[in-house]
Order: C-alpha cells, then sequence, then structure tokens
C-alpha cells in the first residue's frame, strides 16, 4: 500500500442523531472532512412531550454526548423553523453549546428570543439573523436556505455544499401555493438546484404513507370562514398555537362575521406577538384577552384557544372541564377543533372532546369538515420534488419506521439511484458517492425531569411507571449488635389494597414476611445487613404476591444498635 493511499480522503457526511425513526426531537448533523477530523453543521435541535409512558417528563431532548465530545469542531447550528421539534431544545441544551454561533430567519429567532428570555438566557446568545433565501459561509460549508410551505412561517429547506458536492435537507415542508404566510415553497429555485446537480436528499417523510397532495391553508380558511359566520352562538376555535396563518385565518373570519376575536392561552399570545414583530400578522390585528369574553354577546365573539391536543392545563381542557376562570361555554356554542391529533393524544383529546358534549357544546373536527390541513408533504408532493431535485441518493428522514420506508420505496420506484435506510446514530457517507452507512454513534434521550435533566436510561421513570402498576412496600426492621429484633418492623404501604380475600391486611402479612424471615436467618449470619436486607425484601414481595397475584416494590430501612 502506498503512503498516500493511507492518507483518509476527505468525505461528507450526514448523522442523525434524533428525528428519524420517531417523531419529534430532530436533530441532525452534517459532517466535512478526514475521518476523525470533521467539522459538524447541526441542523435544528428539537423536543418531543413525555406522554403516559413517561409519567411526570414534560419534555424528552436528545442525548447529546456526541455533540459535546465533538463540542470544538461544530461551528454552528442552524434552524429550519421555529416548531418544537426542531427547535426546542436550543434552550435546554444550551449550557452544553454555549459558544456555538445559531442561525435563525427572522420568526424563528424571534420565537426562540421569546424562550431565550423568559429562562435568563437572551443576554450574550450568539443568534445570527439570517434573512430568507441567505446563502453564506458557516465553517467549510456553503449553506443556502431556500423557502418552503409549511403550517408556520418561514421553514427553510437548506443546500449545503462542500468541494465535495452539494446536497438538500428539506426540513419540514409541502407544496402549498397558498400558504398564507412567508413565501410560498421556491419551485424555481429547486427546479434550478436540480438543474446543477443535487448528490443527496435528506427528507421529511411524515405523509409519505398518504397518496395525493395536501389541500392548502387557503382552502382551510375557506371552510373556517363560513363556519364562523354560521354558528348559532358562541365559537371557540382550538389549533397549534405557532399556526399563525390559521391564527390569521380566525381573526378575518371572525372580523368578516362581525365578532369580537379573545385569545385565550399565554402560547397563542407569544405567537402573536412574534409574527406581529416580524410581519406576519398586522400590527393592528385586534383582539381581547380572555377577560372580555363574557361581556360580549354569544354571537359577536370567537375565542381562539390554546390545548388542541388536549393538554390538561391548557385553554380548551380547563373550559371543557368548566373550570376556566373566564371563559365558559354551554349549550349551543361551537367549538372547531382546527388541528390533527398527534399520535399518542387521543385519549387526552377525545376526554377534552366528551367533556364539552357534555355541556351541551357542539364540536367539529377535521373528520366534519376540512378544518386542518397537514404541513406535510404526501405522495404526490414528494413525487413532485424527486422529479425536480433529481438527488443521487435520497435518505428518509423525520417520520416513525413505516412513514421511512413507505418513502424509501416511494424513491426507488421513482428511479434514485440510491436509497439509504438510516436511523438515530447512522452515520451516513454522502460524498464521495455510492451514498451509505458507515458507522453508527451513540443516541439517546434526555429527560426534562421536574428541573433536572438527566438521562433516560438512568431509570427513575422506569420505576415510577413499575410503582403506578404495583404500588410498593416500606419495611422498618431494628436489629442489636447480636441481630435480635429490637422492635416490631414497621411497615408503609403504598398504593397497595388494604387487605386480601381473607380480610388480613397486607401490612400483617408484610410483617409476618418480615419476622419469619429474620427467625430464618441464624444469628451469626444476621450480621451480614445485605443478606438481610435482601432476604427480607425478597419475603414480603412473595408473601404479598401470594395474597395479591402482585409483587409491589419493596425497600427495606434497616438499622443496627
Ligand atoms: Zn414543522
Ligand atoms: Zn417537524
Amino acid at each position: 500500500m502506498s503512503r498516500k493511499s493511507r492518507v483518509k480522503e476527505a468525505d461528507f457526511v450526514f448523522l442523525p442523531l434524533g428525528g428519524v425513526g420517531e417523531i419529534g426531537m430532530n436533530l441532525y448533523l452534517y459532517g466535512y472532512g478526514r475521518e476523525g477530523a470533521r467539522e459538524w453543521l447541526i441542523v435544528d435541535m428539537g423536543v418531543t412531550f413525555g406522554s403516559e409512558a413517561e409519567p411526570g417528563v414534560d419534555v424528552i431532548l436528545p442525548d447529546i454526548r456526541f455533540i459535546e465530545e465533538e463540542r470544538k469542531n461544530i461551528v454552528g447550528l442552524l434552524l429550519t423553523h421555529a416548531h418544537e421539534d426542531h427547535f426546542g431544545a436550543v434552550a435546554d441544551l444550551w449550557p452544553a453549546l454555549a459558544g456555538i454561533p445559531v442561525y435563525a430567519t427572522p420568526f424563528t429567532a424571534e420565537m426562540l428570543k421569546s424562550k431565550l428570555f423568559e429562562l435568563g438566557l437572551v443576554n450574550g446568545f450568539p443568534l445570527q439573523v439570517i434573512p430568507l433565501g441567505d446563502r453564506r459561509t458557516i465553517g467549510p460549508f456553503d449553506v443556502e436556505l431556500v423557502s418552503m410551505s409549511h403550517s408556520i412561517p418561514e421553514p427553510s429547506a437548506v443546500v449545503i455544499r462542500t468541494p465535495l458536492g452539494a446536497v438538500l435537507h428539506t426540513g419540514d415542508w409541502k407544496l402549498d401555493e397558498n400558504p398564507l404566510t412567508s413565501a410560498p415553497t421556491d419551485v424555481a429555485r429547486l427546479k434550478a438546484l436540480g438543474d446543477d446537480g443535487v448528490a443527496a436528499m435528506i427528507c421529511d417523510s411524515t405523509n409519505a404513507i398518504r397518496d395525493g397532495v395536501s389541500p392548502s391553508e387557503a382552502d382551510v380558511a375557506a371552510v373556517l370562514a363560513r363556519l364562523i359566520r354560521e354558528a348559532p352562538k358562541r365559537v371557540a376555535v382550538t389549533t397549534f398555537a405557532s399556526n399563525v396563518a390559521r391564527i390569521g385565518s380566525v381573526a378575518k373570519a371572525a372580523r368578516a362575521a362581525g365578532r369580537e376575536l379573545v385569545v385565550v392561552g399565554r402560547a397563542m399570545f407569544r405567537v402573536i406577538e412574534a409574527a406581529q414583530a416580524t410581519g406576519y400578522l398586522p400590527q393592528n390585528l385586534h383582539f381581547h384577552d380572555e377577560t372580555v369574553f363574557d361581556r360580549l354577546p354569544p354571537h359577536k365573539v370567537v375565542a381562539l384557544c390554546t390545548g388542541s391536543q388536549g393538554e390538561p392545563r391548557a385553554a380548551m381542557a380547563r373550559i371543557a372541564q368548566d373550570e376556566h376562570p373566564n371563559v365558559e361555554l354551554d349549550e349551543g356554542d361551537w367549538v372547531i377543533f382546527s388541528s390533527r391529533t398527534i399520535p399518542g393524544n387521543e385519549k387526552a383529546v377525545s376526554r377534552v372532546q366528551n367533556a364539552l358534549s357534555d355541556l351541551g357544546v357542539e364540536i367539529i373536527t377535521d373528520q366534519d369538515a376540512p378544518v386542518h390541513v397537514s404541513g406535510h408533504p404526501r405522495r404526490g408532493e414528494l413525487e413532485q420534488l424527486y422529479r425536480w431535485v433529481k438527488p443521487g441518493s435520497a435518505i428518509p428522514m423525520h417520520g416513525e419506521g413505516r412513514h421511512l420506508e413507505a418513502h424509501a420505496k416511494l424513491a426507488e420506484r421513482l428511479g434514485v439511484k440510491t436509497v439509504v435506510r438510516a436511523r438515530n446514530g447512522s452515520m451516513v457517507r454522502l460524498l464521495p458517492e455510492p451514498a451509505q452507512i458507515i458507522d453508527d454513534v451513540p443516541v439517546g434521550r434526555l429527560y426534562r425531569d421536574g428541573m433536572i435533566l438527566t438521562r433516560a436510561d438512568q431509570g427513575q421513570v422506569r420505576e415510577r411507571r413499575k410503582l403506578s402498576f404495583v404500588g410498593s412496600v416500606a419495611v422498618s426492621v431494628v436489629l442489636s449488635d447480636k441481630g435480635v429484633l429490637l422492635a416490631e418492623p414497621e411497615i408503609a404501604l403504598t398504593g397497595l389494597p388494604l387487605a386480601d380475600s381473607e380480610g388480613t391486611s397486607f401490612a400483617e402479612i408484610a410483617r409476618d414476611a418480615v419476622v419469619g424471615t429474620i427467625d430464618s436467618i441464624p444469628r451469626p449470619k444476621r450480621k451480614d445487613q445485605a443478606l438481610v436486607s435482601d432476604a427480607v425484601r425478597r419475603s414480603v414481595r412473595a408473601a404479598v404476591n401470594q395474597s395479591w397475584g402482585k409483587k409491589p416494590m419493596c425497600s427495606v430501612l434497616l438499622t443496627v444498635l
């Protein structure tokens, strides 16, 4: 082997650390350089939200071990848009990233600033506000934004060029000629890129299992206008707070129907402020806060509310429970769910809808009328983009397994030369061709648990989940240094039934097990505290299991006097 060939050549790699094989928590890296000496550009850094499977966890973030290790080689973080699954982790993870320049277009920057402001991080934050369609050099990368349509202002695709060639990272997108917010998808630019040559396209898979083309935001606006005009009494509309176009459509519909707009929910105000600051909602948009709601006649009001996903603390859930301090709905009022239920939230949403129905409220969802459109490309739109961009290889991202696979098959059917089925942690060499997975790096999840950020594999959430099924028994045992029981063991039960089918209390069952076990251990062996604790724990769990059919968790507090 010649000396020269041992020096590894530079490559251009793609490395997803979140968002590929799951919904949410998007975190993508692009690397250029020689193996072991690559420089990295991060694209997006999002969160996902805890569900019943993660009791007590509000927010789930990507594990950034790899980024921390490569910290000195990170040249920047670019945000494609201001959805939580794309930018929600920046503030939480900032201590580990401090100093990395963050690039965002004006609306995204405004949304990030309002988050940083609340956390006291805004001063000195290295945020660089860049215009739509911007092109600049970041480290070894020539980076260009391309405007797309989506369900929030200013979604950008990113062209990333290195000396080896250009790739297109689509971000979240759809084709909507009339998105009612920032510029529609820049079709001319996408076609031109295709003509110049795009080596690889890393593309949104969310709706790859749906045929056809998504309807336009303008279609929804027309339906909302009709419904708000026809409603006999009060109307409340709930939607994703970040959907500025939808907020604008509701505001317009209210005005046309001679109704006053009342905004309910803090997240909605934050977005309206950011949209006004960047020109996506008019400065003179007239709306009230919730305190005027009950003073307006029913046919003169539209309430715009947070809580479309059934979030228990958001406005819609509290209104449905009749627990909202200012907003009350009753018989004959309408609630429009101008949203899609995100998988995992079905139960919470139907709880809210049932409660509204019990109040006599009429509910309109996207099952009843086209009051919502998705912000992601269906198969017809994906096909269109592949025809324009003509990438040499396709790497499906942003989706769960079946979305990614449907997208991969579609790309193959469209004749894309190489389709790479990557997952979080797969390091994909994009260039030189052929594109392929060349390595795997550690990935994982972090939990925001109260005020603490922990690794998901530390086990406390698993324990909590277990606790919710089997409860726990705490046992206090006091022994003399000779191993004699000095007092009746104390027993505390959490989450157990009071007594077994014969009426014997579980405290008694546990206490008998403790005393019996200690008696059965020869005196000299009782000096071994670990042995005693372990034997007691086993016997308590076994004894409870015999009468209950379930083994509780058990902790033993052993004191030797
Ligand atoms: Zn998005
Ligand atoms: Zn997304």
